[in-house]
């Protein structure tokens, strides 16, 4: 069985890992990470998921008692270098949801992975019909430029626009060429109007209460559109992709950024 430490299990995406490492046999739960000091409440929900899982509030603590294979994480774009640096120097795979990352700081923990040949996983979309989404819009981009993409999410996310639709961004452009779009001598009457830029495709971030994660494609061309959506109702449409993750990265030598390179 692969041993798995969960990162963030009292989050919303790190409760369905929880549940979803528990319920399935390929995996057994050895640790559970919470930053939060309050362990005697910890202690109390660890054994209400029917388990005797410990449970701790620093990460070095954690890897010195119980060395797990894998580590799953779902906690915050302010600890994610750290943590991943942590890993890395540590020999546990990381299989990743949290978002907001740098590129610098992703060759960089790219590069340190490589050289220790350990095997893991970025994932910005664990969701299968994301991967999809982003799959078609990059191949649409091919015959409709002109493009923007609205990011809708649940108003508790920190990070705006999410890591979906920066790479949704990044994969567009490189097959399509660099360029302004909209009316040359545009004017924004409030700063932020016409939304963030990734090579000229422009990003829209809605965060509403009762949204989970969604995103619209949406390509103009002359006298016709094409709109991609993807919509995440429950959080459990992540946690196939994140079984996935943990069984692959075993096998791997690298850092992989991306759920589509393991599919
Ligand atoms: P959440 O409900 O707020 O949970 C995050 C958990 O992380 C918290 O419960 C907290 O754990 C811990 N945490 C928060 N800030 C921290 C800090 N500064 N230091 C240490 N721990 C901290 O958030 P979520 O919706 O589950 O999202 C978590 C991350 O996953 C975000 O980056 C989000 O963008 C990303 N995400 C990824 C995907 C994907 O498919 N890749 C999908 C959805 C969300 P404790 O309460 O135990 O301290």
């Amino acid at each position: 069985m692969i041993k798995v430490a969960i990162a963030g299990f009292r989050g919303k995406m790190g409760s369905s890992a929880t549940n979803m490492v528990l319920e399935d046999a390929r995996f057994q739960l050895v640790a559970l990470l919470s930053y939060k000091k309050d362990i005697t409440n910890l202690n109390q929900l660890s054994q209400y998921q029917g388990e005797n899982v410990p449970v701790f509030s620093s990460k070095e603590e954690l890897v010195e008692t119980v060395k797990p294979d894998i580590w799953i994480d779902f906690t915050s774009p302010d600890i994610i270098f750290d943590t991943l640096s942590f890993l890395i120097e540590h020999d546990i795979h990381p299989v990743v949801g949290t978002t907001g990352l740098s590129k610098e700081e992703l060759s960089d923990l790219q590069k340190r992975a490589s050289d220790k040949q350990l095997g893991g996983l970025i994932a910005p979309n664990f969701s299968v019909g994301a991967i999809l989404m982003m799959r078609f819009a990059k191949e649409a981009a091919n015959y409709f430029p002109d493009v923007e993409i609205i990011e809708l999410h649940h108003d508790q996310k920190l990070d705006a626009p999410s890591g979906t639709a920066l790479r949704t961004a990044e994969e567009i452009a490189t097959v399509r060429e660099s360029k302004k779009q909209g009316h040359p001598d545009e004017v924004e009457l409030l700063p932020g109007a016409r939304g963030a830029d990734v090579d000229g495709i422009k990003i829209h971030s809605v965060r509403l209460p009762g949204l989970i994660a969604h995103q619209q494609v949406q390509f103009g061309a002359k006298g016709e559109g094409l709109i991609l959506r993807h919509d995440s109702y429950d959080r459990s449409s992540f946690m196939a992709g994140v079984a996935l993750g943990c069984v692959k990265v075993m096998n791997e030598q690298e850092l992989i950024y991306g759920l589509e390179y393991l599919l």
